[in-house]
């Protein structure tokens, strides 16, 4: 699912990550769970896209492939940093794959990881300061003053100021609001152009929820940082997103501007996502499809439509023939379904 974009900040190509199960010391494994399953998309400097779909659907391990948390079984990410003056082991296109330890430093200065638990991302032991200077003490950036003018100007910037009176706290003696912000605080203290945001207001209540959103998307535009949101929650990437990927079991089903998903869902899956959704207009009332029993995990998954098994709509051509590729229905507005 490519953009008209010539040089976007991230390529990612026929991407597939397949865990074995079973097995054993002396015995191969025979089943596999095909978690990601030839996912491609692009994405540009400061631009958010949002992964949406149910937890298990693989968009967590989308998120670790990207930032190198995981290796791929097959396809490939490539990024094309704005700064490779800065950052010489980056200079061109940069595929994943093949960048080695001596670039690993680089490459995390670029990008970085926001976790849906900030409590269990933080060490319980460690001071705020101690946990947002760890990017800068490991990568060896600035001397002692320097790491503390950074962090408190970090601490500042997302809010949580005046800094002198955070820096020495531990995470038990923060809410689960300020947790958030230190982890975002952490995730940006080295100026990255890509975030993967994992879930990252799931675990918050719902005004601390609003104000780490409403932080994210001022810290983006203000900073240009591209964002992969990823989240369960279609009503969550519609406030947050320039685009939505919805992803069903390790496929990317259907993918499209914000707007335009929003107006015009054709995939059977994203509008019975899109149901789920309150609308701001009582008046306007959506029919979804109902979608059958529930989601089960990708092993060894027949070679048809992932979603037939759910499927309201399915048709004996879905049984028979393979997935579908995925097809762009209107500029930019990519879906992968026989009927759409
Ligand atoms: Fe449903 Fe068939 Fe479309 Fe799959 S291809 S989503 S089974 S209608």
């Amino acid at each position: 699912m490519s953009s008209p974009d010539s040089g976007p900040l991230l390529a990612v190509d026929g991407l597939n990550k397949r865990f074995p199960i079973g097995g054993g010391l002396f015995r191969k494994p025979t089943d596999f769970i095909h978690a990601v399953d030839d996912v491609s998309f692009r994405m540009s400097a400061g631009e958010s896209l949002g992964l949406v779909g149910e937890s298990g659907c693989g968009k967590t391990t989308v998120g670790k492939l990207l930032v190198k948390l995981l290796e791929p079984t097959d396809g490939s990410i490539t990024y094309r940093f704005a700064t490779p003056a800065m950052d010489p082991h980056l200079a061109g296109p940069v595929e994943t794959s093949n960048i080695r330890s001596r670039q690993l430093g680089a490459f995390r200065r670029q990008v970085q990881m926001i976790f849906q638990d900030p409590y269990e991302s933080m060490n319980p032991r460690r001071t705020v300061y101690d946990t947002i200077a760890e990017p800068l003490v490991v990568q060896g950036i600035g001397h002692v003053q320097e790491r503390l003018d950074r962090v408190s100007e970090i601490l500042d910037l997302v809010g949580l100021t005046p800094a002198g009176t955070f820096l020495f706290r531990r995470p038990h003696e923060l809410s689960g609001g300020q947790r958030q912000r230190v982890a975002i605080a952490r995730a940006l203290v080295i100026g990255p152009s890509f975030v993967v945001a994992d879930e990252p207001t799931s675990m918050l209540d719902v005004s601390s929820r609003t104000a780490i959103m409403l932080l994210m998307q001022e810290l983006a535009e203000r900073l240009g940082i591209a964002y992969l949101y990823i989240t369960h929650d279609l009503a969550v990437a519609r406030y947050m997103c320039h685009r939505i990927a919805v992803m069903y079991l390790g496929k990317i089903v259907e993918l499209a501007d914000t707007e335009e998903l929003l107006r015009n869902p054709l995939h059977p899956y994203t509008r019975a996502l899109l149901s789920a959704v309150p609308s701001p207009d009582p008046t306007r009332r959506r029919e979804p499809p109902d979608i059958l029993g529930d989601l089960s995990l990708p092993v060894n998954p027949p070679q048809r439509c992932r979603f037939y098994d759910r499927c309201p709509l399915a048709t004996d051509l879905c049984r028979r023939e393979p997935h579908p590729p995925p097809e762009e229905k209107a500029p930019g507005h990519w879906v992968a379904c026989h009927l759409a």
